[in-house]
């Protein structure tokens, strides 16, 4: 990149600060840099905050599988989508948690549970709250997707432990309603809110390969790191053909350079974020995820389901971060340069102001 063109967008020029003030603009330029300065500036700002040798592994369950009511065009478990999938009542905490000890055993470090709801009833919370609790005994840290939160859920979750709350805003503002209708964007950020503001820490990022424009995935990732604080964990999917959801017919696959720009532009957008490869990585070569890995990306899940589609096999993954001389990490990977944020068991970080930190710690 030549000076001059430096001098044309200033923020090119810094290594990495935390900002939530990003532009389209500023993150188009960026995006768009030669790849080897992309990919230079990613893993500068990578390195500053996390060994670039450990990637984060995680592993999957859906408790709760299928029927729910909502459209979003690229689900296998909607209703409204004519895919197959067979709906299953919520799982027995005792299954969940026989699976959460094979996860640890294959050395994921965090358990993510699924459940196919637009929001889970508060009849479903106690079972949900005893998973979060029976898998935290194990020494892992627990993640739950369950669609659009109540206040009074948030905190039932926080009581019950968990660290993390999966939910994806899925693509940008823009592209939204041509990929769900039973919900808006707005219901998206009003739940990640709720979640925030209850001290659970956010999982959100979303899709691309869902026939969305270059401008709307750099889109979609601006939201995201121009929320009042950026999601700890930035899960970025590259989207599973899955048949019979109407994203199938207007899907394009994603070319692989732009892949990893995209993930490039999410550690540069969100520095001290984990940025996951999630689901889509079966389609992935060796190679393609080794760039990822050099763009920032820190996490992957584990296991060969995700929720209803396919994932590599754990031992390809850990033969591919040997092949690397990567390795999985032992212990949770966000915070870890910084002792303040470092969440070990027990050990809860929570943002300042925290509506319900002064009940729970
Ligand atoms: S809310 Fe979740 S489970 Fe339900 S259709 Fe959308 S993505 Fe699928």
């Amino acid at each position: 990149m030549s000076a001059s063109a430096m001098s044309d967008h200033p923020s090119l020029l810094e290594t990495g600060d935390v900002r939530t003030d990003w532009t389209q603009a500023e993150a188009e330029a960026i995006y768009t840099l030669p790849l080897p300065d992309l990919l230079h500036r990613a893993q500068s700002i990578h390195r500053s905050r996390f060994d670039p040798t450990m990637v984060e592994t995680a592993s999957l369950l859906s408790v709760k599988t299928g029927g729910c009511p909502e459209d979003c065009g690229y689900c296998s478990q909607s209703v409204h989508n004519k895919t197959g999938v067979k709906a299953t009542k919520l799982m027995a905490v005792e299954r969940v948690i026989e699976d959460a000890k094979r996860a640890k055993a294959g050395g994921a470090t965090r358990f993510c549970m699924g459940a196919a709801w637009r929001s889970p009833k508060d009849r479903d919370m106690d079972r949900v709250c005893a998973m979060i609790e029976g898998v935290r005994a194990l020494g892992m840290e627990t993640c739950v997707t369950l669609g659009m939160l109540t206040a009074t859920q948030v905190e039932r979750l926080n009581e019950a432990g968990l660290d993390y709350y999966n939910h994806n805003i899925d693509t940008s503002r823009e592209y939204y309603p041509e990929i769900a209708t039973t919900r808006t964007m707005d219901d998206r950020l009003e739940t990640l809110a709720l979640v925030r503001a209850g001290g659970i820490k956010v999982c959100c990022g979303g899709i691309v390969g869902m026939g969305e424009t270059m401008t709307d995935r750099i889109a979609m990732l601006v939201i995201l790191a121009t929320l009042e604080r950026h999601p700890e964990s930035v899960p970025i999917n590259m989207w599973n053909e899955v048949q019979g959801t109407p994203v199938m017919e207007k899907n394009q696959p994603v070319e692989p350079i732009a892949f990893v720009r995209l993930v490039a532009l999410a550690r540069i957008l969100m520095p001290e974020s984990v940025v996951r490869l999630s689901a889509g990585r079966h389609a992935m070569s060796d190679e393609l995820q080794a760039l990822c890995f050099l763009a920032g990306a820190n996490s992957i899940f584990t296991g060969n389901v995700l929720l209803t589609t396919g994932n590599p096999e754990r031992n390809k993954d850990f033969a591919l971060l040997k092949k690397l001389g990567m390795r999985a990490a032992e212990a949770p990977v966000y915070g870890s340069t910084d002792g303040s944020l470092r969440q070990g068991n027990g050990a809860r970080s929570r943002p300042p102001g925290s509506a319900l930190a002064s009940g729970v710690l």
